[in-house]
């Protein structure tokens, strides 16, 4: 049999390149999936050996297509094989058009299907107002009607939230952080408000390219109508489809400059405008490199660089750091498709952060912060879960009526 997406991206052979030597299930940090399934076909290997033989005819599609297909929809897309593989199969592109091969054969997971309706129906994955992408949380900004008024404005530079930044509580802190830090410097910024759609990134990881296109597009217009130059979003999932997967699986390219928030903080940091750092925090964090921002783009130094310059910050890594990052659970669209087994891997994840002393787990992500803040009490965890962009705020001594109602 074959698989006409493989074909179309010239990727056919790579199943073919796995050498079997297994790193991929057992190498330092590698994959989350195979730790909690024991099984070889929720590993990179298994999976290159399932569609090999696929492939080959030695077994019928009726024989191993739906087990390739559990599979490949309960993986993380969390890099982990990509990054190991001796033979470099760039797995997490194959991963995500395969997805795309078994929605096109009417074989997408059931569980799917809500996810996507909410998406179409709401613009955003929570399924709420999506005038509420501003409007629901803008009581605990500070200045409400300033930040009412960047709404729709015209400027070169965008903030970009994405959906968890949007409606989660805990996350939003990091998008009321990071506008506050955006004001204190004097950055000219816009923001689209109920005009924000999702990234499309949840429907590009499950392969459905078709209906991510609508959502890429309106959010692109809507930029060039306001004169945008340059997105910046706190969100590395958002991050990597403005960057990479719009014009990867989308054939979409656009015109703007895509900067991911601990990049923007760190550009800040060496242009000397974030000098003031009045707050010293005297606490122990830990740092957890989030997949996307992690092995899926290769950001580890700038979150750390500056972690570096926050007063009173001590860094302890965690014992599977940057490359060797354990995914947190959340990502690749597997809470959709089976939660229990994301929480699975998720224990693995504390298991990690409980080896350190540290008082705060600090990421980078929204949906990172928004699982392990539900997480970590869950497990018996004293620690707790921040934002990066919330600490950098906090160390500019900057305050907001949310962060005290969320964090105390
Ligand atoms: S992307 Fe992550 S979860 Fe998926 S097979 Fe690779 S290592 Fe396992
Ligand atoms: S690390 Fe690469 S070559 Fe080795 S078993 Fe895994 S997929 Fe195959």
């Amino acid at each position: 049999m074959k698989f006409p997406l493989l074909e179309q991206y010239g990727l056919q052979d790579q199943p073919f390149t796995c050498a079997q030597c297994s790193f991929c299930q057992v190498g330092n940090g590698a994959c989350p999936t195979y730790k909690v399934k024991r099984r070889d076909s929720y590993s990179g290997k298994g999976k290159m050996i399932l569609a090999r033989t696929l492939i080959q005819g030695r077994i019928k599609p009726s024989e191993g297509l739906e087990g390739l297909r559990d599979a490949i929809f309960g993986c993380t897309l969390c890099g982990g094989c990509e990054e190991i593989c001796q033979v470099d199969i760039p797995f997490v592109k194959i991963y995500q058009l395969l997805r795309a091969d078994f929605l096109r054969r009417g074989m997408w997971p059931e569980e799917l299907v809500p996810m996507k309706e909410t998406l179409v129906d709401d613009f955003n994955v929570q399924g709420q107002d999506n005038d509420d992408r501003v409007e629901g949380w803008s009581y605990w900004h500070p200045d409400e009607d300033a930040l009412l008024e960047k709404v729709g404005q015209n400027a070169k530079t965008a903030f970009f939230f994405g959906c968890n930044s949007s409606f989660r509580g805990v996350p939003i802190q990091g998008t009321i952080a990071t506008l506050l830090i955006m004001d204190k410097i004097g950055e000219d910024y816009t923001v689209l408000g109920d005009e924000e759609w999702c990234c499309g990134a949840p429907l590009i990881m499950t392969g459905d390219f078709d209906s991510a296109r609508k959502f890429a597009e309106h959010n692109i217009k809507q930029y060039k109508e306001l004169g945008v130059q340059r997105i910046v979003t706190n969100c590395p999932g958002c991050y990597k489809m403005w960057a990479h997967e719009y014009h990867e699986f989308l054939d979409i390219d656009h015109p703007f400059e895509v900067v991911y928030g601990a990049q923007y903080f760190s550009r800040l940091i060496d242009e000397g405008k974030l000098a003031e750092f009045t707050n010293p925090l005297d606490v122990t964090v830990t740092f957890h490199d989030g997949c996307d921002a992690g092995r899926n783009s290769g950001i580890y130094e700038e979150p750390r660089k500056v972690l570096e310059h926050l007063p009173g910050v001590t860094l302890e890594e965690l014992p599977h750091n940057k490359a060797n990052c354990y995914c947190c659970g959340s990502g690749g669209v597997l809470r959709p498709v089976d939660a229990d087994f994301a929480l699975e891997i998720n224990k693995l994840k504390v298991e990690d952060i409980e080896q350190t002393s540290a008082d705060w787990v600090i990421a980078a992500c929204p949906s990172c912060v928004d699982f392990m803040n539900d997480q970590l009490p869950q497990t018996g965890s004293q620690k707790r879960v921040k934002d990066l962009s919330v600490l950098v705020a906090e160390a500019l001594g900057l305050t907001w009526d949310g962060l005290d109602e969320i964090y105390g």
